[in-house]
């Protein structure tokens, strides 16, 4: 088999009020098709964030097709080192990771369609029948502790047991630009306030963890997550810092009680290396699209099993994002759990031939071959962005 053609789709989601609120509405899709001349098609994502940069990762993609055309698709693994030499003179993580990531998961979906098998078979199969996730409940339109507790007791009612949220609200329009690392009192207190009664509302079996996005520096960051924790019990304090650099983690764990979660941001085995090794979190968090793909959060996956740390994929984006996530956490000894967002489930639907299935709060993935569903290619093309030429 050889591969064709390499084509990527940038598409505009509707997410709603949480992106609006957060990056007026400048959020888009990467989708990557892979055709080979026996037929078969696979697909995958390069998704990026936010403000166009699904464009740039798009580009990519179409940028290093000339190193895949004519190769034989199977050779999963060669072609992601081709790729990881071939286009990284100036940095081998994050940007080229990502464009790599969506190619390596429709290299794995034409290996899974090719030999009629799901992709998690081919990953030594399943360690668990169905996948456990957290919601990411982006709370859109919540601005008090009140609208909070009702709005986390519909996340309970609606069958889940975990639940993500950032409560900092004064911090949103820092998410993306830089600043000191430093809150308001009353930014803080109200961050507390908030869960504290989510707290309330979940009762004390569900897990309320506390996504820190990176806005804080060390004496901010080691306050905010042991107050947390000391209150309210959270399961734990994702990305308290920026993520450059060690020294400052080394500092903020060293003094911190709440469980950390980092790696949204990490890229490679190679970041997740020394992480790992120091016993700097408790739980790692690569993303499938950003990270290298399917191949390299099941190498990270493995890596972190040796030193007994769970891996609970991030995922933020889209549909090929989630499928390609839940093939390597089923098939995962110290899986953890998947996130997903709440309020994109119609969104990962409306891109694919059939929806998603849940139980409960648990992703299903069938055992058809490959990641086991279509994108719809004619949604796709309807929601292309407009700066994108197909
Ligand atoms: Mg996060």
């Amino acid at each position: 088999m050889k591969i064709t053609n390499v084509e990527a789709w940038v598409v505009e989601p509707d997410l709603g009020v949480f992106i609006d609120s957060h990056f007026g509405s400048e959020w888009q899709w990467t989708f990557v098709t892979i055709e080979t001349d026996e037929g078969i098609t696979g697909w995958g994502e390069s998704s990026n964030v936010p403000r166009k940069t699904s464009l740039l990762t798009g580009a990519g993609v179409r940028a290093v097709k000339d190193a895949l055309i004519g190769e034989d698709p199977a050779d999963i693994e060669r072609l992601w080192h081709k790729l990881f030499r071939r286009y990284t003179y100036l940095g081998s993580r994050g940007f080229p990771t990502t464009i790599i990531s969506g190619i390596d998961i429709a290299l794995w979906d034409i290996k899974g369609k090719a030999l009629g098998r799901p992709v998690y078979d081919l990953l030594g199969g399943k360690m668990r029948d169905d996948i456990r996730t957290y919601a990411n409940a982006w709370f859109g339109g919540c601005s008090t502790p009140e609208q909070y507790h009702a709005a986390a007791k519909k996340v309970v009612a609606d069958g889940h047991d975990a639940v993500k949220l950032d409560p900092f609200l004064e911090m949103n329009e820092f998410h993306t630009m830089y600043q000191d690392g430093q809150i308001s009192a009353a930014g803080e207190n109200l961050g507390y306030d908030i869960i504290a009664s989510v707290r309330d509302a979940v009762g004390p079996d569900v897990e309320i963890l506390v996504d820190a996005h990176g806005h804080y520096n060390v004496p901010t960051a080691v306050r905010l997550a042991n107050r947390l924790y000391d209150d309210s019990q959270i399961g734990w304090f994702e990305e308290p810092l920026p993520p450059e650099g060690l020294d400052a983690l080394r500092s903020v764990r060293r003094q911190t009680r709440a469980p950390m979660c980092v790696g949204e941001r990490l890229f490679t085995r190679w970041d997740f290396s020394q992480i790992l090794h120091e016993g700097l979190t408790d739980y790692v968090m690569p993303d499938v699209t950003w990270t290298g793909g399917i191949s390299e959060l099941k190498k990270i996956a493995a890596m972190a099993e040796i030193y007994f740390i769970p891996i609970s994929p991030h995922n933020a984006q889209g549909p090929g994002q989630i499928l390609a996530g839940g093939h390597v956490s089923i098939s995962t000894p110290n899986f953890y759990r998947l996130e997903h967002a709440i309020e994109f489930k119609p969104q990962y639907d409306r891109f694919l031939t059939e929806p998603l299935e849940w139980v409960g709060n648990k992703l299903l993935l069938g055992d058809r071959p490959g990641l086991g569903r279509e994108l719809d290619m004619d949604a796709v093309r309807a929601a292309l962005h407009p700066d994108w030429v197909a």
